[in-house]
């Protein structure tokens, strides 16, 4: 079917013995069905794959690492173009510019620019991607000062749907540029990310560990100095049951804990200070100091694995009181849901997440106080539907408080037109109409050209 498709890099088929490792997502419950999985390695490989894919009435999901492959519709007829053999990386420390190959994984910068007395603007987990995190949105511990990743993008490199490598920013193809920033894989392949980065020699970052029983005096004291945190502090509380096993060190392996987790822009004394009454209630492990921005990789303590999981979110206007209450009940210490809900997060919002800047993209800004994200480890079938109905419960709890979701953090098929206001949409599916009229690419949350979906409709 790729028969005459010449590049460098690889094609592979369901047939091929390679096909398992090449079309792993990393929630191992998701199983990519493609044409093929293709692996373009350099520029010229991508303008073939798509001049190919164009000629033969084929559609392309461009992808970057799979951590986000569960939120795809169908992928028949569609070739999963997956960039992650592009890995070029340059660092401008006096010009705090970072340009990626759209393959590269924060791991891979982070800690040179920490080297540099910098930091970006990664989230949780260093082994996702650059690409997807970035042309979603991208929340991490710097998020409250500085915004989320995308805002940060200062150019990107993608082929479009003609077959032309273009490079667009500010000046340069505005539209697709703003379009890019928000509408992910939606409007061609993007082979190289720029970004800006910002100086942070130390902060003050770490956690708080508490016992799992003492979760609601945890949330309930968290809850209550949100809105004395300033932007330079970010804050996540967690519930969270660590799994028995041997590479997990104790005293964490086989544990659960109320865990709250921060980074402060900012020296220890005030960092001290703005969690004193945290403190105050005696954690069992204490891990806050003065750190390099390196650390924050592994503040989450996220799983560097592929794993089968199930996960929920929802962003919350506020988290009231009885809120929180009826959030514990389900996933709490009294719920019985006992450690079928591996992880349960609230984020702290607000701050530059709220304020758009000038020039932003399409995804500028998220609403909510309060981020929550849950998932469970699901080995069969099962656990998985016991999970998703716990987590139905949870997010129907919440449901009174939806301020929205945030697209990166959707891991299953939903309609991305409820993820933008109807202006944003609007434009999202007319500068895809100009660019790709035909619908070649299809993002993970898909996007229609503007006539298409003025059919639909
Ligand atoms: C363990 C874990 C921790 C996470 N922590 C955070 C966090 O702290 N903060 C946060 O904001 N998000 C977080 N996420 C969510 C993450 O931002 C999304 O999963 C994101 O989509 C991952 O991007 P990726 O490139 O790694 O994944 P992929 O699945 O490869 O890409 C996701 C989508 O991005 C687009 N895309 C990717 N590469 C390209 C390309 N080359 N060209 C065009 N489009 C492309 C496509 O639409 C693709 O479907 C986390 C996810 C996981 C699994």
């Amino acid at each position: 079917m790729l028969t005459d498709l010449n590049i460098d890099g690889r094609i592979v088929y369901p047939t091929d013995a390679d096909w398992d490792a090449a079309h792993q997502a990393f929630n191992v419950r998701v199983d990519q069905r493609p044409l093929a999985m293709v692996f373009p390695a350099n520029e010229d490989d991508v303008v073939t794959i798509v001049n190919h894919a164009r000629e033969r009435g084929l559609r392309i999901a461009p992808q970057a690492t799979a951590h986000n492959a569960g939120a795809y519709h169908s992928l028949d007829d569609t070739i999963v173009v997956q960039t992650s053999d592009l890995q070029d990386i340059s660092i401008d420390p006096g010009a705090r510019r970072v340009r990626v190959g759209s393959g590269v994984k924060w791991e891979r910068v982070a800690p040179d620019l920490s080297n540099h007395g910098l930091a970006g603007l990664h989230g949780s987990s260093p082994d996702v991607g650059i690409a997807g995190y970035s042309l979603g949105g991208g929340i991490g511990w710097l998020a409250r000062k500085y915004g989320m990743q995308t805002n940060s993008v200062t150019a990107l490199e993608l082929v479009t749907a003609d077959g032309r490598l273009r490079r667009v920013d500010a000046e340069n193809e505005p539209d697709l540029f703003w379009a890019l920033r928000g509408g992910n894989g939606n409007y061609g392949i993007v082979t190289a990310i720029e970004f800006a980065v910002y100086p942070v020699e130390e902060l003050y970052s770490g956690a708080l560990f508490f016992p799992f029983a003492r979760a609601s005096e945890v949330l309930h004291t968290w809850r209550e100095l949100l809105p004395t945190f300033p932007d330079e502090l970010m804050t996540w509380a967690n519930i969270l049951h660590f799994p028995p096993l041997p590479e997990i060190p104790e005293p964490f392996r086989g544990g659960s804990f109320t865990i709250v987790m921060g980074a402060y822009l900012g020296e220890e004394p005030e960092g001290r200070e703005l969690l004193r009454r945290l403190r105050d209630l005696g954690p069992e492990i204490d891990t806050f100091a003065m750190n390099p921005p390196s650390e924050l990789a592994e503040l989450a303590m996220d799983p560097p694995d592929p794993l089968p999981f199930v996960s929920g979110h929802e962003l919350l206007e506020e988290l009231p009181g009885s809120l929180l209450d009826d959030l514990l009940e389900i996933a709490g210490p009294e719920s019985g849901s006992g450690t079928s809900l591996t992880m349960f997060q609230l984020r702290h919002m607000g701050g530059a997440l709220a304020r758009r800047s000038p020039g932003a993209g399409a995804r500028a800004t998220l609403p909510g106080e309060v981020n929550l994200f849950t998932l469970g480890v699901a080995e069969d079938d099962d656990a998985a539907r016991a999970i998703e109905a716990r987590i139905e419960r949870l997010v129907e709890a919440g449901r009174p408080y939806q301020a929205g979701h945030y697209p990166n953090f959707v891991e299953e098929p939903a309609d991305a037109r409820a993820f933008f206001d109807a202006e944003t949409w609007q434009r999202l599916r007319e500068v895809k109409a100009l660019y790709d009229s035909r619908d070649l690419f299809m993002g993970n949350h898909y996007i229609p050209p503007a006539e298409r979906a003025q059919q639909a409709a």
